[in-house]
C-alpha cells in the first residue's frame, strides 16, 4: 500500500476513468436512475450512498486501518451515531476534561434516555481500572484531551477495555491518523470532528467514524442511513480537498506550535503551558483574568474565536466558549479558570505568530 501522504494527495483523483478528471467529481444528485427494474448503479440514493462521500469514507477507513469509514454532517453529529450503539443502564466512561459539546449531548440527552456516564481522568491507568465493572459498555477518549492536552496510553485502555467485553472510542480529533493511529493501539472505533484538521481551513462542518470491525461497521451504516445526518457531496469534497494537505499542513502546524510554547514557557506573564509535545495545540494559563481580556483584545494575528485545526491561527477562552456547558464543579476541578487560554497554532510565519502573542502579553 502506498503511504499516506500519497494517498491522501491523490484522494479521488482516479475515480473518473471516463473523463480522467483529477479533481474528484461532486455529484451533486439526491437521486440516481435504475437501468431497469431490480438492478442499480450501486447507487439509489445519496443518504445511502453517493459517490463524492464514499471516495472520503473509503479514504478515511484506508488511512485508518479500519474496515469501513462514515462521513456526518458534523463531529457532533457523528459522535450521535455512535452513541446509538447504546442503550438503557449501560454505563459509559468519559475523558473529564472532554469537548463540551460531547458532554452536554450525555448530560442533556443521552442520560434522559438512561445511558449512564463516568468522567474520569484517562491519563492515569489506574483510574480507568478502578472505575471499569460488568456494567461498562465502553471507553471514549479524547487524547490529547481537550483543552488540557493530557495524553491517554490507547493501548492500557483498550486492554482493560478487552477484558471487560466494553469497546474502546478515540475521538482523534487532535492528532488525526496523520500523527496517531487508533486501530494500532488497540481502539476499536475512531471519530473525528472533521470540520477541525482533516479539512483543515475553517469553512466546512464535518465529522468522520471509522470502525475496525464489520460487526460495528454495519451498525453504524444502519444508523447513518436511518437517522440521515450525512455529509452533503459538496462538503464531502470540501473535506476531501483538505485531507490532500493534511500533512504538510500538520508539519507546518506542528513545527510552529513547538516554537511558540518554548517562548510561551520563558514568558513572565504566563503561569503554566499544556503542551503535550505533538499537534498543534497548546493551553496556557496567564497570571489574571484581566491579562486574559487584554490579550482576546490586542491580538492582530491569532483570532480571537472558537474551533481548531484550520490554516488560520485561533485563540480561545475555553471557560467561556467550547467549554461553557460543563458543570463548575468540574471545571474548577480540571483548572479549566478564567486565566486558561487555549490557541490552535495554523501555518503563518511563526514570527509573526510569536510576536503577536509577545504585543497581547506584554
Ligand atoms: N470532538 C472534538 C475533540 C471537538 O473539538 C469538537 C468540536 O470542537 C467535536 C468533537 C464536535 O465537532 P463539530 O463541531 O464538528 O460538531
Amino acid at each position: 500500500m502506498f503511504k499516506i501522504d500519497t494517498l491522501l494527495a491523490q484522494a479521488g483523483s482516479r475515480w473518473d476513468e471516463r473523463t480522467g478528471a483529477v479533481s474528484m467529481p461532486i455529484y451533486q444528485t439526491a437521486t440516481f436512475k435504475h437501468p431497469a427494474l431490480g438492478k442499480s448503479t450501486g447507487y439509489d440514493y445519496t443518504r445511502s450512498g453517493n459517490p463524492t462521500r464514499q471516495v472520503l469514507e473509503e479514504l478515511m477507513a484506508k488511512i485508518e486501518g479500519g474496515i469501513r469509514g462514515f462521513a456526518f454532517s458534523s463531529g457532533l453529529a457523528a459522535i450521535d451515531c455512535i452513541l446509538k450503539l447504546f442503550k438503557s443502564g449501560d454505563t459509559l466512561i468519559f475523558t473529564e476534561d472532554l469537548y463540551g459539546g460531547t458532554y452536554r449531548l450525555m448530560e442533556k440527552i443521552y442520560s434522559e434516555v438512561g445511558i449512564k456516564t463516568v468522567y474520569i481522568d484517562t491519563s492515569n491507568i489506574e483510574t480507568v481500572k478502578a472505575a471499569m465493572s460488568e456494567k461498562v459498555k465502553a471507553i471514549f477518549i479524547e487524547t490529547p484531551t481537550n483543552p488540557l492536552l493530557k495524553c491517554a496510553d490507547i493501548i492500557a485502555i483498550s486492554n482493560i477495555a478487552k477484558d471487560f467485553g466494553a469497546l474502546t472510542i478515540v475521538d482523534n480529533t487532535f492528532l488525526t491518523p496523520y500523527l496517531q493511529k487508533p486501530f494500532e493501539l488497540g481502539a476499536d472505533i475512531t471519530v473525528y470532528s472533521a470540520t477541525k484538521y482533516l479539512a483543515g481551513h475553517n469553512d466546512v462542518l464535518a465529522g468522520i467514524v471509522v470502525a475496525k470491525s464489520n460487526e460495528i461497521a454495519e451498525k453504524i451504516y444502519f444508523y447513518q442511513n436511518a437517522i440521515g445526518a450525512v455529509l452533503s457531496p459538496f462538503d464531502s469534497w470540501l473535506v476531501l480537498r483538505g485531507l490532500k494537505t493534511l500533512p504538510i499542513r500538520l508539519k507546518t502546524q506542528q513545527n510552529n506550535a513547538k516554537k511558540i510554547s518554548k517562548f510561551l514557557q520563558s514568558h513572565k506573564h504566563v503561569e503554566k503551558v499544556y503542551y503535550p509535545g505533538i499537534g498543534a495545540m497548546i493551553s496556557f494559563e496567564v497570571e489574571s483574568f484581566s491579562l486574559v481580556k487584554q490579550i482576546l483584545e490586542r491580538v492582530k494575528v491569532f483570532m480571537f474565536a472558537e474551533s481548531l485545526g484550520g490554516v488560520e491561527s485561533l485563540i480561545t477562552f475555553p471557560k467561556v466558549q467550547t467549554h461553557a456547558d460543563i458543570d463548575q464543579n468540574i471545571l474548577d476541578r480540571l483548572g479549566i479558570n478564567d486565566r486558561l487560554l487555549r490557541i490552535s497554532v495554523g501555518i503563518e510565519n511563526v514570527n509573526d505568530l510569536i510576536d503577536d502573542l509577545k504585543c497581547a502579553l506584554d
